[in-house]
């Protein structure tokens, strides 16, 4: 067997968290990226795979385990791996062509040359005549070309996409991913394998030929599936939907907290992160579930179509709905569970009590909000105190996202009332008169 191009041995990393502690967020890593493949990585985001991405691109240092390119130790950035990242992360300054010059003109390459090379890379990207422009003066879509003809130009072994099409609206992405086929397929490139992260499984079946599920906490490769169709494949195809479905199943046969416990077993600790739902939407999704043609179960990616929401937010609303005991996941399929049967037959004062009870029996920060509140003399709390408390276990954003979460969801459970204004969380008025 041929040495594969990127090897990742037991690799681990951690990071410190805001009270000094290390957390670990990839742990045992193994993977391997081969001549002639692209592999797409699918996983919850904050599970590590931009962290891996980085390590593997040498731009930062695993902590253990070894990573190995062609065969021998990586030690900082390699010049063979080029990333493509979700923000663009251009220079708002330079025009296209500078943006595109700009891994080669740090390599020490002539002037004349590198601008061959760059405009070759534009008109390959399906960019010719913006050499000029500025980033602000494209559209997202094209913005995100630059990144890819910047990636490109640099003439990679290896192209590391890191949800390079997330930002993009769903037609932009679509397009510019089968663009990146298209140059894969036609030999156009010199790109010998492609590792897309991403938390969109369509994209993922449609582009890959494995697909790697990623586990969280910490961060390691659970599950993988091989992808045989042969591109272009076609969105509608049976074999496409059947891999779909396959990798939904995938996703959601393990958990919150993959590995240790089944999805009927979640037990969240407060300071874990929730999955980004509204009650709107869960409402919404119960609703769609009740009806024909579901019935009370649903293949999940029938669902998605139904509902209009992506992958990601079903598979979000899912867990959530998992979680408050309102439908529990088989093989992909989402079904109600008695509660929820009965949930989507009461009224809406009904349900509320019930959304409230579920939080407290199962959402430990909902629970840990509302007793801070009912111990608090004047019965409301300002919403940094318990961001505070967020940020030692999850970094900034995820510790925002988990509260946002958590006061959307007690608001319409009726265990608290929270203003938008001031920030200000306080005990819904009719328990604040009957604790005083
Ligand atoms: P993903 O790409 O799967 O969303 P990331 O690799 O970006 O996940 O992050 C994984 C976890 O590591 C997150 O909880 C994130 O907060 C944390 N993390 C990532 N980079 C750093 C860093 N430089 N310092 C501290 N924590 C980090
Ligand atoms: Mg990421």
């Amino acid at each position: 067997m041929r040495t594969p191009i990127v090897e990742l041995k037991s690799v681990g990393k951690s990071f410190r968290s805001a009270d000094g502690s290390a957390r670990s967020v990839l742990e045992g890593v193994n993977f391997t990226l081969k001549d002639g493949e692209i592999v797409a990585l699918l996983g919850q985001s904050g599970s590590g795979k931009s962290t891996m991405l980085r390590i593997m691109a040498g731009l930062i240092p695993a902590d253990s385990g070894d990573v190995l390119y062609r065969g021998l130790p990586l030690y900082g950035p390699a010049d063979g791996i080029s990333m493509v990242f979700q923000s663009f992360a251009l220079f708002p300054w330079l025009t296209v062509q500078k943006n595109v010059e700009l891994g080669l003109e740090a390599k020490g390459m002539p002037p004349a040359e590198r601008a061959e090379r760059a405009e070759q890379a534009i008109e390959l990207i399906g960019l010719s005549g913006f050499d000029g422009a500025l980033p602000r003066e494209l559209s997202g879509g094209m913005r995100q070309r630059v990144g890819i003809a910047r990636a490109l130009v640099m003439e990679p072994e290896v192209l590391l996409m890191d949800e390079a099409f997330s930002a993009l609206d769903v037609l932009t992405g679509e397009r510019l991913r089968e663009d990146i086929l298209e140059l894969w397929e036609s030999g156009q490139i010199s790109t010998k394998a492609i590792l897309v992260v991403s938390h969109n499984i369509e994209e993922a079946v449609m582009m890959a030929d494995r697909v790697l599920i990623f586990a969280s906490d910490p961060g390691r490769v659970r599950d993988e599936l091989s992808v045989t169709l042969a591109r272009p494949r076609e969105v509608e195809s049976q074999g496409v939907r059947a891999l779909i479905d396959n990798v939904y199943g995938l996703m959601t046969s393990g958990s919150m907290r993959p590995g240790r416990v089944t999805e009927k077993e979640v037990k969240l600790q407060l300071g874990d992160r929730l999955p980004e739902a509204d009650s709107a939407r869960m409402e919404g999704i119960l609703e769609l579930l009740g009806e024909e043609p579901f019935n009370g179960r649903a293949d999940l990616p029938l669902l998605a179509e139904e509902s209009d929401l992506n992958d990601h937010e079903l598979l979000d609303v899912s867990r959530a709905l998992t979680l408050l005991g309102f439908a529990h996941l088989e093989r992909g399929d989402i079904i109600l569970t008695p509660l929820g049967q009965q949930y989507i037959r009461t009224d809406n004062a009904a349900r509320q009590a019930t959304f409230g009870q579920q939080l407290l029996e199962h959402v430990p920060l909902v629970a840990y909000i509302r007793h801070g509140l009912e111990q608090d003399k004047s019965g409301d709390l300002h919403e940094d105190l318990f961001l505070k408390l967020l940020c030692f276990s999850l970094n900034e954003a995820d510790a925002r996202s988990a509260l946002r979460v958590a006061i959307d969801w007690g608001r319409y459970g009726e265990l608290f009332e929270y203003n938008f204004n001031t920030g200000v969380i306080n005990l819904p008025e009719a328990v604040d008169a009957a604790v005083e």
